[in-house]
């Protein structure tokens, strides 16, 4: 079943969810759908970063939460090392809990303020009644930076910075020794000199752990020199993916473009011609024909209303989602 060589070690086929939002008016009987997730194709290798990235309202985050069986999907399949993870039982789902941890992205919201950091960190074993927590506690506090672990045990999430309390989440995720990682948003909440500290120990623990994270982003410009891969994500759908020089040096996809211009580059080599996108996010209920960036695409011509462009291999490594890369204009 564990295949610990398997190059693509998480496997996400056609991933769909959508939420019933009601009826379309007071008197119809037509329910309408919100299509939060729709037909994600994507694969993680072991100990890659894969930054997904988009606007707020785009579906990254239930993305992030359908891979911890915290939604059902709608359709689509996931496997995880070779095991079919899509739909599992409770039991099931809390042995997968040990192999895959969410970090979210308000360090306050996820400490209970009663608990001391050691309670709150060996919690976790508790629950899957995993034993030698004492060592495993202190190795995952200072492992997470919280060095040494003595001065932190006994103290209260009030009692510590910002910082050191996204520190406690992601110890308290690394105790039980997952292979993925899903950072939600995990440095928003943070101030500006602190986002590169949290940044840098999830890319200190891919290599000491071997943990493969997917890190949830609306700010393009945050996963430059840390993601392996950038997958794009407009609308519920993934619309550019590649490496990260591929997607920040040649994009291809016009919201990629539009999401990379606003970011402030020091390398003029990575400067790119600053775009405003027209209009907000399309509501997920009413998702626009053809190509669903077409309302706001600065590029888009008469065809991008009526087809919905498939996802075109440029290189090995580079795929994106446009009608102007598939050449159908
Ligand atoms: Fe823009 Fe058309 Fe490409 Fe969609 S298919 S991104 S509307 S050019």
């Amino acid at each position: 079943m564990n295949n610990p060589n398997a190059e693509n070690f998480l496997e996400i086929r056609g991933l769909k969810k959508y939420f019933e939002a009601g009826n379309s008016t007071l008197f119809s009987r037509e329910t309408r759908q919100i299509h939060a997730v729709d037909d994600v194709n994507l694969t993680l290798r072991r100990s890659e970063v894969i930054a997904l990235v988009g606007e707020s309202g785009c579906g990254k985050s239930t993305l992030g939460l359908l891979l911890m069986g915290l939604e059902d999907p709608t359709a689509g399949t996931v496997t995880f090392e070779d095991q079919d993870i899509t739909h599992l039982n409770d039991t099931q789902r809390k042995g997968l809990r040990r192999k895959i941890q969410m970090v979210f992205q308000d360090p306050y919201e996820s400490l209970n303020p009663t608990q001391t950091i050691a309670e709150i960190v060996t919690e976790p074993l508790l629950v899957h009644g995993i034993g030698e927590r004492e060592e495993r506690v202190k190795k995952a506090m200072e492992d997470a930076g919280l060095k040494p672990a003595e001065v932190y045990l006994g103290r209260y999430p009030h009692e510590l910075s910002g910082g050191q309390r996204q520190r406690v989440v992601i110890a308290a995720a690394l105790v039980l020794e997952p292979e993925i990682i899903i950072a939600d948003e995990p440095v928003s909440m943070l101030d500006v000199s602190i986002r590169a500290e949290v940044i840098n120990l999830l890319a200190d623990l891919r290599i000491s752990r071997q943990i493969a994270v997917i890190f949830i982003t609306h700010d393009l410009g945050s996963v430059g020199f840390f993601a392996d891969r950038v997958a794009v994500m407009y609308l519920g759908r993934i619309v550019e993916v590649g490496t990260m020089l591929d997607v920040l040096e040649k994009p291809q996809h016009p919201y990629t473009k539009a999401l990379l211009s606003v970011i402030p580059v020091p390398n003029p080599r990575l400067r790119h011609e600053r775009i405003i996108l027209q209009g907000e996010t399309p509501n997920p209920i009413n998702v626009p024909s053809g190509c669903r960036f077409h309302p706001r695409c600065p590029a888009a011509f008469d065809t991008c209303k009526l087809s919905d462009p498939p996802m075109t291999t440029l290189t090995k490594t580079h795929q994106a989602a446009c009608l102007l890369v598939a050449g159908s204009k």
